[in-house]
């Protein structure tokens, strides 16, 4: 109960409900931005990449209920054997190997579509290799997490939600704390963004923003992708700014900036705490409606002291995720919103604004039009229509947004 009411209090101070002032104005037609043949192109290609992503995320649900709700998935992992911890990472690593195995396929056909419109730059031993690499890190993770709830479970066979909730809350900012030094480095190298011209003029905007910038580093994202992106990770001392190499030194000075404006403005406000603090939160409160769910039944699948339960405990946190997606999604778009009006204000460039998100486009072949509940379920970012629409509306109106 205090991780959801933190969560609502949290939610309610800090995401920028009304992040346009005067309200978000209503979309350009995508005729207006893109010709008519690159809509059509990133439509197909949206349309596939959709197909390939939810069948994926509908067969991974469907391996985690059978493993979690049912007799026989319950039935594997009743053979695992040893000390518990040991269980816990072996029945963790036969989930996640099981449901990787699962969706390989439709995997691999995005992978191929990627391919095919010129998206991806990786060998298939490679992107092999990065399942692995991701493959490997949830286990460590989703191990830590599970091995701490039935830890707590085992020690406090009454009050482990609440104890397991406060655990759980600071290994999910530990984590996000962690992750930009631990895991990033994983699968992408990185070097500082070199003195030059680029350099100061990242600076002086990082200056009109009011956000001490440290760390701008460039990542050598086109070992993997053709696509353009920058990104803010970490908090504290391990906040970095990120640019792919595919931004720098290929796309106009003007547009970079307008993409390091919008990732300061990401800075300035602290939302990658913020979102940690929030999924924190949320991670909590789950802990405490696990514990109601399990209830205090002893043995089998449903004893939080078991590691026989952790089959069903990676069921109720993907049907949790996908539950929860629209809320995140909605969040996300609305911090992403913040960040594009104070790029505006900061740039006074929309010219630079719309040919950058343009260019987006062009390079992800994101659809700029898509379906809504597509959108409300798992659009991170305002869609091209409604970005290009924010750069329309006079400084004066969005300033302070
Ligand atoms: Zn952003």
């Amino acid at each position: 109960m205090a991780g959801a009411v933190a969560f609502v209090v949290v939610a309610w101070w800090q995401v920028p409900w009304a992040p346009v002032r005067g309200g978000s104005p209503p979309p350009v037609a995508a005729e207006s931005v893109l010709t008519g043949a690159e809509i059509a192109r990133a439509e197909d290609y949206s349309q596939w990449a959709r197909v390939w992503s939810w069948t994926g995320l509908a067969i991974s649900l469907a391996v985690a209920c059978w493993l979690g709700f049912t007799w026989s998935g319950g039935q594997l992992v009743t053979r695992v054997r040893g000390p518990w911890p040991w269980r816990v990472l072996v029945i963790v690593i036969l989930c996640g190997l099981l449901g990787r195995a699962a969706t390989l396929p439709v995997a691999a056909a995005g992978q191929q579509l990627r391919l095919d419109a010129g998206l991806s730059t990786q060998s298939w031993p490679a992107w092999a290799l990065d399942l692995l690499v991701g493959l490997l890190v949830s286990v460590v993770a989703v191990s830590l997490a599970l091995g701490a709830v039935i830890g707590c479970a085992r020690r406090w066979r009454r009050a482990w939600p609440g104890v397991a909730a406060v655990v759980v809350a600071v290994l999910v900012m530990l984590g996000s704390f962690v992750y930009p030094v631990l895991v990033e480095p994983l699968t992408n190298d990185f070097r500082a963004l070199p003195d030059g011209e680029l350099r100061t003029e990242i600076l002086a905007v990082a200056d009109a923003e009011g956000v001490p910038v440290e760390t701008v580093l460039v990542s050598d994202a086109s070992r993997r992708t053709t696509t353009i992106n920058a990104y803010v990770s970490g908090f504290g001392s391990t906040r970095r700014v990120v640019l792919y190499d595919t931004l720098v030194g290929e796309v106009d000075r003007e547009e970079v900036l307008v993409v390091v404006a919008h990732e300061l403005a990401h800075a300035r406000h602290d939302d990658v705490l913020v979102g940690s603090v929030l999924g924190a939160l949320a991670c909590a409160g789950g802990v405490g409606l696990l514990g109601l769910l399990l209830g205090r039944r002893r043995g089998g699948a449903v004893d939080p002291a078991s590691p026989a339960v952790v089959p069903r405990v990676l069921a109720l946190v993907a049907v949790a995720g996908v539950l929860a997606s629209p809320a995140q999604s909605t969040i996300s778009r609305l911090v992403e919103t913040r960040a594009d009006v104070e790029s505006l204000a900061v740039t006074e460039a929309p010219d630079s604004f719309v040919e950058l998100q343009r260019r987006l486009t062009r390079r992800s072949l994101a659809d700029p039009t898509p379906p809504a509940w597509s959108q409300l379920w798992f659009g991170s970012h305002p869609t091209l229509v409604e970005r290009v629409a924010l750069a329309e509306i006079s400084p004066e109106d969005s300033a302070g947004g």
